[in-house]
């Protein structure tokens, strides 16, 4: 049996933001591990906590408004206890995040030779020529045309599938061992989705980088991660292997998400399949429900779950947030 061992170890992380209406705890107590070589998928609605993850784990959030408290271990160093230089050194090298909206990390009075030349020649110590070099070859690596020419480019001057694949270009440039991509392909025509799929699928495997993949599409999930964790209302209310996940979905807000369709092996069919809408709202972060968070939506709500949080039951190696598995 494959053995994995573990590069991110996230322990009761919870993220809450300071505001004038009261505290907002976006994220509320999460443990998740990322193992060396593997993909793991977040899925959730908006608002559930998934994109506060990922900009806690590289402290990108100001603070205040913003309070981080639990364990991020990267290779057992805590994030949290890293001084500003440090994290600074770890962003970008040993972890990139790619955005949605390329322009969110692009910066648009800089050519793309420039910025990805810049983030190279900081992290890597190569001269200018060579960090130049370097650039054209990303760029030639994530399939952009005429890259000798691209890379003198300004990002506006791009079409928005060739910004995200530049994007990615800048966040693999220095090679990291794990990438945080938040809804990387949603902003894409298909076409285009199909091709960074690949591409990422590509350069996993051939520069080994873990992926914590955030997103909306579960067919993306399905063709690139290895096991998914389910976020409602910032907790994690399900973990488990894709393939056992999307077969037999055990915590209902997951049932409600996935439709209660066994689908797996379908991925062509339903590469593009979004989560499904669950009636109800998700509840606001300044009036959480007592007990649990998802009874008011909840189809198999019982007496219980209107008054005591739900216990985490650990089942055949999934993990599952719900009064129905105790
Ligand atoms: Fe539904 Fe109760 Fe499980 Fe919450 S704990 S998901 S309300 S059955």
């Amino acid at each position: 049996m494959m053995e994995f061992h573990s590069l991110l170890s996230i322990r009761n992380l919870r993220t809450c933001f300071h505001t004038y209406e009261g505290v907002v705890t976006a994220v509320d107590g999460i443990d998740l591990e990322v193992y060396r070589g593997e993909t793991l998928g977040v899925v959730g609605e908006s608002g559930c906590g998934k994109s506060v993850t990922a900009l806690s784990i590289l402290r990108l959030l100001a603070s205040p408004p913003a309070e981080i408290k639990g364990e991020i271990l990267f290779e057992e160093r805590d994030l949290l206890k890293m001084s500003v230089d440090e994290i600074r050194e770890i962003r970008g090298n040993a972890i990139s995040m790619i955005f949605q909206e390329p322009m969110t990390s692009l910066n648009p009075v800089l050519t793309i030779g420039e910025q990805i030349s810049e983030a190279i020649r900081l992290h890597q110590g190569l001269t200018r020529q060579e960090a130049w070099a370097k650039a054209i070859e990303m760029l030639q690596m994530v399939q952009i045309s005429s890259a000798e020419v691209r890379v003198n480019e300004y990002p506006h001057k791009l079409s928005g599938g060739m910004r995200q694949r530049a994007m990615i270009a800048m966040a693999l440039s220095c090679h990291p061992r794990l990438l945080l991509a938040d809804e990387p392909t949603t902003a894409l025509d298909v076409t285009i989705q199909a091709q960074i799929v690949d591409l990422m699928e590509r350069l996993k495997e051939e520069i080994h980088t873990s992926v914590l993949l955030i997103t909306h599409n579960l067919g993306l999930i399905a063709e690139m991660a290895r096991r998914v964790v389910v976020m409602y209302a910032g907790k994690v209310v399900e973990e488990a292997l894709v393939e056992d996940l999307f077969s037999e979905p055990l915590h209902p807000y997951t049932q409600g998400l996935l439709g209660s369709i066994p689908w797996i092996g379908r991925k062509m069919e339903t590469g593009r399949r979004q989560l499904q809408e669950i009636p109800g709202m998700v509840p606001s972060l300044l009036e959480m429900p007592e007990g649990c968070r998802f009874h008011p939506r909840c189809p198999r709500v019982m007496e219980v779950c209107k008054g005591e949080e739900p216990p985490l039951v650990q089942k055949e190696g999934r993990r599952i947030l719900c009064w129905l598995w105790k």
